[in-house]
């Protein structure tokens, strides 16, 4: 069974065509890992997944709610779809405890209790536990992108979407987060992910799929697609210098 459904799907900006049909079906608690230049539109697929930008053309499925050009219900398709940034934004004024509960408590209406344990749990899975009631600026990069992706994950979402999470990350800090990813990955949680992080790519994702120019260009099991590159453009991207 599919958790997501990609068909077709057309996005401009302006007279700008950013995704020039793309599908994709992405199974349950598959990993697939999106690659490709700058521009390629791999943030923008992303947003269209999660109903923050429109579609043109085309319909995305996906935890039994449809978005079209019409649009859709998209505050209930937001609730299924949790997407995590670069820029993790955490609110400095509140403790992490209330970062992650904030979500479940104001658009969920979960009470505070069953907020709080929730966040608990979360907590425990990004390897934060202890750090509840800590602020974000007593935090380092990479625990405040854990406590990003930990905020997401207490809305309970189906599917799970991470937009280059390391790359504003100094290089020592981004195990940390990658690790969290894989074990949520090992977990069974559907993910798709944008990365810049090959090796990671290769070896956590089931599937990455490689875009250019606005279209899903080649795509496979990562170990076939990076060991075997079938298209010029993705033998340059993975190894300009060959
Ligand atoms: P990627 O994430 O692969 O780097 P993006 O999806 O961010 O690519 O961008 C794809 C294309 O869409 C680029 O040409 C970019 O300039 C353009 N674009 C992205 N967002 C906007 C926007 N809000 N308004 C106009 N153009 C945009
Ligand atoms: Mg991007």
């Amino acid at each position: 069974m599919s958790a997501l459904h990609i068909n077709e799907i057309q996005k401009y900006f302006g007279a700008l065509l950013v995704l020039d049909g793309v599908s994709l079906d992405i199974a349950q608690s598959e990993v697939v890992a999106v690659i490709g230049r700058s521009g390629s539109g791999k943030s923008t697929m992303l947003r269209c997944i999660n109903g923050l930008e429109k579609i043109q053309a085309g319909s995305i499925e996906v935890a039994g709610h449809r978005i079209g050009p019409q649009g859709g219900d998209l505050r209930s398709l937001r609730k299924e779809v949790g997407m995590v940034f670069q820029s993790y934004n955490l609110f400095p004024h509140l403790t992490v405890l209330e970062n992650v509960t904030l979500a479940p408590k104001v658009v969920k209406g979960v009470g505070r209790e069953e907020a709080e344990a929730i966040a608990h749990d979360v907590l425990r899975r990004v390897g934060l536990a202890e750090k509840s009631g800590a602020y974000s600026d007593e935090l380092s990069g990479g625990q405040q992108q854990r406590v990003a992706i930990a905020r997401s994950l207490a809305m309970q979402p189906k599917v799970m979407l991470f937009d280059e999470v390391t790359s504003a990350l100094d290089p020592e800090l981004t195990g940390e987060v990658l690790k969290t990813m894989e074990e949520l990955a090992d977990a069974g949680m559907t993910m798709v992910l944008v990365t810049h992080e090959m090796g990671f790519a290769r070896q956590v994702a089931d599937r990455t799929v490689f875009m250019h120019k606005g279209k899903v260009w080649e795509q496979g099991p990562s170990e076939e697609l990076f060991s075997y590159p079938q298209t010029p453009e993705l033998r340059n991207f993975i190894a300009p210098n060959l």
